[in-house]
């Protein structure tokens, strides 16, 4: 059942969609899933062949080589694109889908939809020079072991020829740029030339590829850094009257929010909300902070200021860590005690198959001591999920010691709920077992970040530790961190929050180090909305939980909700809302 005056604009859509089996279209009968399914195939080849950075960076590697200049053409195409589809996908009678095809369905649409607000409202390639760094693509090339070393370094070879017209059409689209993002590109790119000097003739010496062609290799690679310094210095020298402001405004900020969070909520209320959660947090943790305090202070008498308390009582808490040697070993035993935790208490199934690989973090990754998971892309679900582990090796006593206090033996427990069980590495495996690619190419941040933080709180509350006084008044200073990111985000980009307020608002009521609070206000300088995920997420999860129960009534249990939950994968809450309890 489709419109069908929109049939000439399927038949142009599915030809710039590249789709060359139209016997295999068929009729495309609006109630047909299998149709639908289909049309998701070639919409995808049409999307990647228009986006090959993304592409690469997805794992889909037939347009490697491909560099495209981004002009006003190339713009236009996508806008094209864009519009084709939406029409192409009007056509579908999409209540008659599975809750599948009705969530890639909506998916796809916003993402369609996004694509046509970034390029006709965002304009990020007027004043983002960041936007023209094509680095880590070159590097995913360079760095990732999908196909042999010779055919990965002659895509490199092929792509670098495309450089020079890139940033010639670059140095044209850029104007008033943003001095922090400015900033950003010239230290990222500058960053970078590595890979095209010393790591690219590195790969080269370990193929058999022979000398004339090497050299004429190698002599693009050093043209291409040529090119790529100058750009830096281009944009070093740019003088601008009216550098375009990093804060992005309410209005660019609420569509944004939209489309990239894909709340039922505007941004403005979630952003009510997250001071109302603060309130609340600093309630409970004065009442926590108070009946510690005889515990760990004595008699000693309590300060008058509340928020004061409760810094002294986190302090005292932090001095219990590990030790650099002991770092990666500490997270090693975690593992097991979170994975025989959640069995226990039955909160959700765990893949016995798809076990968590620890590994210390491979040298690319730079040396950030952290915890991170790496998890196979989109078109990889076989590979193998790791978490990467840093070291403290060779850092100086005083910088372990305030990371090892940061992350000491409350919240590294919590970390580790965050990045692997049940956090991010539990939904993944069941993100991986919803078959469709469109949820885990377009994959919903918020819903990511917000399953992780929703964990750490169903852990405690199930009685992790004992969800002792410390464990608890420690998770809320974590939380805090997600709640005041939201915070932070919205009031510095739509409420003009001075950097001095930020810092104000992330060291003395979220007790955040001084350093953490100045790399974050970095981040809300070159970032928007991203920030917003993590308590955004966590919201919504925990509202549909509430709903869910209230409806299952007695046949409700916690460990039915979250493996239901997660059988969606990567799809905005809102959407999965729809599909387990109907609209609000
Ligand atoms: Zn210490
Ligand atoms: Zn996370």
């Amino acid at each position: 059942m489709y419109k069908k005056y929109l049939f000439y604009t399927l038949c142009i859509s599915l030809l710039i969609a590249g789709c060359k089996k139209e016997g295999n279209v068929g009729p495309l009968a609006g109630k047909d899933n299998a149709a639908f399914t289909s049309y998701e195939n070639s919409f995808l080849e049409g999307f990647w062949k228009l986006n090959p950075d993304w592409a690469t960076g997805v794992g889909y590697h037939k347009y490697d080589s491909l560099l495209l200049v981004p002009n006003d053409e190339h713009r236009q195409k996508l806008v094209n694109f864009a519009k084709l589809q939406i029409d192409s996908m009007a056509r579908f009678e999409v209540n008659s889908f599975s809750d599948e095809n009705r969530i890639d369905y909506r998916i796809m649409q916003n993402q369609m939809e996004y694509l046509q607000w970034q390029i006709t409202q965002l304009k990020a390639y007027q004043w983002n020079p960041n936007y023209y760094n094509v680095t880590e693509t070159f590097a995913t090339i360079l760095n990732e072991h999908y196909a042999p070393l010779a055919k990965r370094l002659k895509n490199f070879y092929e792509k670098m020829a495309g450089i020079p017209a890139y940033y010639k059409e670059a140095e044209r689209q850029i104007k008033n740029p943003v001095p922090e993002l400015t900033n950003l590109a010239v230290d990222e790119i500058s960053g970078s030339l590595d890979i095209f000097e010393k790591n690219f003739a590195d790969s080269l010496k370990k193929t058999t590829i022979a000398e004339p062609e090497r050299k004429a290799m190698m002599d693009r690679a050093h043209a291409t850094v040529e090119t790529l310094k100058q750009f830096t210095e281009w944009l070093k020298a740019l003088k601008s009257d009216h550098p375009r402001s990093f804060r992005l405004g309410k209005e660019l900020y609420e569509d944004k929010f939209k489309y990239e969070i894909q709340s039922d909520l505007p941004a403005q209320k979630v952003f009510n909300a997250a001071m109302d959660r603060k309130r609340q947090l600093h309630k409970n943790m004065l009442k926590l902070s108070k009946q510690l305090w005889p515990k760990y202070f004595g008699k000693a008498v309590m300060p008058n200021d509340s928020l004061e308390l409760i810094a002294k009582v986190i302090d005292t808490l932090s001095v219990k860590h590990t030790t650099p040697a002991e770092f990666q070993h500490t997270i090693e035993q975690l593992i097991p005690k979170l994975t025989a935790f959640v069995k226990t208490k039955d909160l959700l199934t765990l893949d016995p198959t798809r076990p968590l690989v620890i590994r210390k973090e491979p040298a690319y990754m730079a040396g950030v001591a952290d915890a991170s998971m790496s998890s196979p892309g989109p078109y990889d679900k076989e590979g193998n999920s790791y978490f990467n582990v840093g070291s403290l090796n060779g850092w100086s006593a005083n910088k372990a010691e305030s990371y090892l206090r940061e992350y000491n033996q409350y919240i590294l427990q919590i970390l580790c709920i965050h990045e692997a069980i049940p956090g991010h590495y539990a939904q993944l495996v069941y993100a991986n077992k919803a078959p469709s690619l469109i949820k885990s190419i377009f994959g919903n941040g918020a819903m990511v970040e917000g399953w992780a933080v929703y964990s750490e709180e169903m852990m405690l509350d199930n009685g992790y530790e004992n969800d002792t006084p410390e464990m608890r008044l420690m998770w809320y200073k974590w939380h805090l961190r997600s709640v005041c990111n939201t915070i932070l985000d919205y009031g510095v980009h739509v409420q003009n929050m001075t950097k001095e307020d930020a810092i104000k608002l992330l060291t003395h009521e979220a007790f955040q180090q001084k350093a953490e609070a100045e790399s974050k206000w970095v981040r809300v300088t070159v970032s928007s909305v991203q920030l917003d995920s993590y308590y955004t997420g966590y919201k919504e999860i925990h509202d549909l939980r509430e709903a869910y129960k209230e409806k299952a009534g007695e046949k409700y249990t916690l460990k039915t909700f979250n493996e239901k939950f997660l059988s969606y994968g990567n799809a905005p809450v809102k959407l999965i809302r729809e599909a387990m309890i109907g609209k609000n």
